[in-house]
């Protein structure tokens, strides 16, 4: 077997492939596994191209008893780690024997497993703490607080505070991995986004009055027609304008313009552009590409005074995503934040 024709074969293999040799030397490589080592790989001793003790165990001990093996190759590429599920596995050559080693980049899955995981603690750890809250009262109410009136009062509203953050958290979750699963599926019915506006102003009125907010809404006031899903959609802007008013500041103003376009850059097309800008102390620059993980918040002890669970945004985000959306956030500090949702319009 020629090296032209080895290579060629270790081309069909749609993974990085080094194939070794008789005297443990590298008979051929495919381009991936060139572009994973070194141009130069073929003809030298695959030790010296392949440096880590696991993998070179992996290919001594496939060549002693021939048995397949696997292990993992950990490298690092313009800062990023990488990892390769590796195969070692024998091959008669005829004119010798060989190894075959694949290379597997399996670090997306090591990323989502990751995420996985980290997601499970952050959860645990929302969960945790009002449950913890609760256990601790229950305790007094049945001890130490069991005939004091005034005691049981307020420890019983701040059980009342905990159980509806636990219950906030739980549909925000459910919210979350509902709108994930549908982020695949274009949504059909034909919603008017002006007079959707105006439904949720109206709503979220008693909020604002509370917080001494005025709401200012910009734009044409009706027949502004989206491809969506108007209760995803509903829960788009609640989520934005509750913001507005919760992180806005006291006495301020919340304005909801929206314009319709016939180009939107963002879009390559025809939208309309909802914006909720608000007059708080605004969002400094590191914060706004993270706003919109999971259980990111600014200021955590904030967020969790005004009973936010941390997953708005990120629910907003998938929403959009599923409406082919775009969502804009800008923010100077001292002057307040705009956030923008594009979305393509009929
Ligand atoms: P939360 O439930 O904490 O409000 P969100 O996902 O809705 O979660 O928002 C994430 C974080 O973004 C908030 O904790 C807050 O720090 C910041 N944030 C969101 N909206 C605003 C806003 N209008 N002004 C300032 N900060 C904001």
């Amino acid at each position: 077997m020629t090296e032209a024709f080895l290579t060629q074969l270790l081309q069909a293999i749609p993974l990085a492939s080094v194939l070794i040799g008789r005297g443990e030397r590298i008979l051929a490589a495919n381009n991936d596994a060139k572009a994973l080592f070194d141009q130069a790989i073929v003809g030298r001793h695959f030790i010296t191209a392949i440096r880590q003790p696991n993998v070179l165990d992996a290919v001594d001990a496939c060549l002693s008893d021939h048995q397949t093996r696997r292990t993992r190759y950990l490298t690092s590429e313009a800062g990023k780690d990488l990892t390769y599920a590796v195969t070692a596995s024998y091959v008669d050559l005829g004119a010798g024997e060989g190894v075959l080693v694949c290379f597997d980049d399996v670090t997306h899955v090591e990323q989502a497993g990751q995420i996985r995981r980290d997601f499970v603690a952050n959860v645990s750890h929302e969960l945790r703490t009002p449950l913890t809250a609760l256990i601790g009262f229950i305790e007094t109410l049945q001890g130490p607080a069991k005939d004091d009136p005034a005691a049981r009062d307020r420890f019983l509203s701040i059980m009342q505070r905990e159980s509806h953050r636990m219950e906030r958290l739980v549909r925000d979750l459910l919210s979350l991995s509902r709108v994930e699963g549908e982020e695949r599926m274009r949504p059909t019915a034909r919603v008017d986004v002006a007079t959707l506006i105006g439904s949720i102003l109206r709503t979220l009125a008693p909020l604002a009055e509370e917080a001494g907010v005025r709401f200012d809404q910009h734009g044409p006031a009706d027949n502004v027609f989206v491809p969506g899903d108007e209760d995803q959609l509903r829960q788009i802007f609640t989520n934005l304008i509750e913001n507005a008013i919760k992180y806005g500041g006291q006495g301020g103003l919340v304005e909801v313009i929206v314009t319709v376009a016939d180009d939107i850059p963002a879009l390559r097309g025809r939208g309309v552009s909802i914006t909720v800008k608000d007059s708080g102390p605004g969002i400094a620059d590191v914060h706004i590409p993270r706003l919109t993980e999971r259980f990111y918040r600014v200021d955590s002890h904030r967020s969790r005074e005004m009973g936010g669970t941390g997953l708005g945004l990120a629910i907003v985000k998938h929403i959009v995503n599923r409406h082919r959306g775009r969502l804009r956030i800008e923010s100077t500090l001292g002057e307040g934040s705009r956030f923008t949702v594009s979305l393509p319009a009929e």
